[in-house]
């Protein structure tokens, strides 16, 4: 490891002026549970790191189910997976955090580093892109909103520009009856990252669905949204046929590619199987 200096704002203000100062030799840090495996192995050099966890605005949770949730960036994924605010229709959230490596790894683990680290299987992505989240952006210019679907660019690429950070995530209050689930495919049981996640959102006024948002994890540069599964779906009677359809619709929009870990057919083959299943627990929970 290379020598660092270190800063410790303890608001935002004052990580904005540090990177106004310094931005091009920096680097924040959050849990470091993807930047400090960057700088061992030489990936990353900055000469400064700037530690997020002293600015009190980056580690709130508020919210509930009727009014929206925010998340700050610097929420770790072992907050998420217990807090009593990250229940009812907010659960998937919870559960792609719960699944997030090993608890020493989830109690650094912060759901702002996992979606500003970008890796294409990242398992908080796809319930915040379900839940259509907002992700609030701090930068020299102000501060500005970007839909979670529109923040990724590419493999490790979002739309953060320079010395801009993400503060927060603004999920919007889905619905009365409303639920969701996040699964995903891993050889092994912990530490490894997902072959395919999917995260499925239904909001249902009776048994009629008003919004379904389905997200997919690992089978594309970035997170992406079975578009045609949620029309599919929105509109109709949620039966098991109809179920059944909308998974065979979200296999066209995955553009997996085959590596050592799957081949892109088994994972379209875990797009259909996971849709199915996410759709299934969504429907369960959004009429309990
Ligand atoms: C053993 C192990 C197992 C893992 N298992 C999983 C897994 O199962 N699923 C999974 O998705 N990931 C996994 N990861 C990856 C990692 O733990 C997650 O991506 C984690 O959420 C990253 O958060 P962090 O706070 O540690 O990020 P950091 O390492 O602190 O930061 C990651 C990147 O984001 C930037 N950054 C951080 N916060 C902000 C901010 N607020 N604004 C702008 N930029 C920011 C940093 O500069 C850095 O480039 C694993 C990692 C390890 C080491």
């Amino acid at each position: 490891m290379r020598r660092f200096d270190l800063a410790l704002p303890t608001s935002v203000d004052d990580c904005l002026q540090i990177l106004a100062e310094r931005g091009e030799h920096a680097k924040l840090v959050a849990g470091g549970t993807d930047l400090l495996v960057q700088m061992k192995n030489g990936v990353l050099r900055p000469q400064l790191v700037v530690d997020l966890s002293g600015i009190a605005r980056v580690r709130r949770i508020e919210g509930s189910a009727g009014q929206g949730l925010r998340i700050g960036a610097a929420v770790t994924a072992r907050e998420l997976e217990v807090s009593p605010a990250v229940r009812g229709p907010y659960r998937a959230i919870g559960e792609s955090a719960a699944l997030v490596g090993s608890l020493q790894v989830r109690n650094l683990a912060t759901v702002g580093g996992n979606l500003c680290n970008a890796a294409p299987s990242a398992d908080m992505a796809p319930p915040l892109v379900a839940l259509e989240a907002l992700a609030v952006i701090a930068g020299p210019g102000g501060e500005r909103r970007v839909p979670i679907a529109d923040f990724f660019t590419g493999v490790r690429q979002t739309v953060l520009g320079p010395n801009e950070m993400l503060i927060e995530l603004d999920v919007p209050a889905p619905g009365a009856s409303s639920g969701g689930q996040y699964l995903r495919h891993t050889p092994r049981r912990e530490l490894d990252i997902a072959v395919v996640g999917v995260a499925s959102q239904l909001t249902l006024d009776g048994a009629r669905c008003v919004k379904a948002r389905i997200a997919l994890a690992a089978v594309a540069p970035t997170p992406v949204r079975a578009m045609a599964a949620e029309r599919a779906l929105e509109g109709q009677a949620v039966t098991p046929e109809a179920i059944e359809r909308a998974a065979a619709l979200a296999v066209e929009a995955a553009k997996p590619i085959s590596d050592q870990r799957g081949s892109a057919e088994f994972r379209r083959h875990l797009v259909r199987v996971l849709t199915r299943r996410t759709l299934t627990t969504a429907r369960e929970r959004a009429s309990a």
